[in-house]
């Protein structure tokens, strides 16, 4: 979410999407047992659930993952500091709800790099920035007073801490320490596919280049070794830097499509949503005829919509946010969105934060949902507004009453619109896992 973004009926949905029709008395009290085990109101059941699900996560299962240009095997292996949070008895609701969530193997696709980086990891940022530039005096009283650990964050307070991450990462080195952590608490959160997105930028101390290679060497740093996580890179390109900043990135984009670096995978349009995305076509044009995926930022804001339907009608692989589409946009710009089923990412505690929509259950994910559109729950900036994607399928859950299984279909519906192709063997290994849960959360359900 871009600071300029800020703006100055919760319906229940059917939960049972997943249970097949029963067709024997039989199987009519399996289906229902799988559906007790599954909705939110099961209890017993469910202690059960996260019991198995912490075993499910630590099989030790291998895939293959084509990580980047060189395939790698990647076992499943969670912290081990993660299993008593599972299988400690005593959990009440909540705390079941939360683990099962943890417990997810999910997909997040809307990733702001800066944005993600959380408190412990801006310490470290700050130590590194000391010993590669002495002069560097630390954080001024203010800032380190932003950086107390809160229950509650405001807004006001969330856009204070974005220039402390800037000015923290203006080196090559901080790019790729970032990169690294972030992703690495992505993996402790149970994210087992991550597409990152970052404005590539060019400072007093590293080219565009430069920044680029920091993360891509930050992500081999990160998934070298046993972490049961794939990320891909999407670029993005900032409205408020203009047109030929935006130039300058695609060329770049294009020497690493050349080169055959396949960690980045497409091209995100964010920053100011008060200026028109329009005159950004032609080169997003240039970007899918290279072959690479486009997500856009749009319709953060009710009262700058002008440029909706043009950038609709270009047809985005998916869209971020869309917070207004559905009250602000032409009906045959919904209509459109709904026909082509364009994957809106939501990210609920991003927006009720940022105020474009009032509470999480007011969110408009809702409403796509009513409308079969595919929505992918994400974080935006995970680190700064303190919500990492397990509390979003949490709070998504406790908002819309989703049940276990509209969880894991939430999971399979972001992996379906991440920029894979499906018969990827990437893509397969990862849907081979998220069907692997499921299977065994239904096989529990059936033996309880
Ligand atoms: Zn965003």
């Amino acid at each position: 979410m871009h600071p300029k973004a800020a703006k100055s009926g919760n319906r229940r949905f059917g939960r049972n999407r997943f249970a097949p029709k029963p067709t024997s008395s039989k199987r009519d009290c399996s289906a229902n047992r799988v559906k007790t085990f599954f909705s939110t109101s099961s209890c017993l059941h469910r202690s059960i659930c996260i019991l198995h699900c912490a075993k499910i996560c630590f099989l030790p299962l291998h895939y293959r993952f084509d990580q980047s240009s060189t395939s790698q095997t990647v076992p499943f292996v969670i912290e081990e500091s993660l299993i008593g949070k599972y299988i400690m008895r005593g959990l009440n609701e909540v705390q079941k709800l939360k683990a099962f969530c943890k417990s997810l193997p999910k997909v997040e696709l809307h990733a702001h790099l800066n944005g993600s980086i959380s408190f412990d990891t801006i310490q470290e940022l700050v130590t590194l920035k000391r010993e590669i530039f002495p002069e560097f005096e630390g954080l001024s009283d203010v800032e380190k007073t932003l950086l107390q650990p809160k229950d509650v964050l405001t807004m006001d307070e969330v856009f204070k801490l974005f220039p402390i991450v800037h000015s923290l990462t203006l080196h090559k080195e901080a790019i790729e320490l970032a990169t690294t952590r972030v992703i690495e608490e992505f993996a402790a959160d149970g994210v087992m596919y991550l597409e990152l997105r970052t404005t590539p930028k060019a400072t007093a101390h590293m080219t565009k280049m430069d920044c680029i290679q920091a993360i891509t060497s930050g992500i081999k740093n990160a998934t070298t070794g046993p972490r049961a996580i794939v990320v891909k890179v999407l670029l993005s390109i900032d409205r408020s830097r203009g047109l030929k900043d935006a130039q300058d990135t695609v060329e770049l984009l294009k020497q690493f499509v050349q080169k055959g670096e396949s960690l980045i995978i497409g091209v995100d349009l964010s920053g100011n949503p008060k200026v028109d995305g329009r005159q950004y076509l032609p080169l997003l044009t240039t970007v899918r005829e290279m072959g690479l995926k486009i997500t856009l930022h749009l319709a953060e804001l009710s009262n700058y919509i002008e440029e909706l339907d043009a950038l609709i009608a270009f047809k985005p692989d998916r869209i971020g946010h869309g917070t207004f589409i559905h009250s602000h946009g032409n009906a045959s710009t919904v209509q459109f969105v709904s026909k082509h089923k364009i994957p809106l990412e939501i990210c609920l505690t991003s927006n009720e934060l940022c105020g474009t929509t009032k509470t999480v259950a007011d969110s408009h994910f809702k409403i796509w949902k009513k409308l079969a559109n595919p929505v992918c729950i994400s974080t935006d900036d995970k680190g700064l507004m303190g919500s990492d994607l397990s509390n979003e399928y949490f709070r998504a859950a406790q908002a819309f009453d989703l049940s276990r299984l509209d969880l894991i279909d939430c999971a399979k519906t972001s992996l379906k619109a991440a920029s894979l192709q499906h018969d990827d063997s990437t893509f397969i290994s990862l849907k081979e896992r998220l069907d692997f849960f499921e299977k065994e959360c239904i096989s529990i359900a059936l033996k309880s």
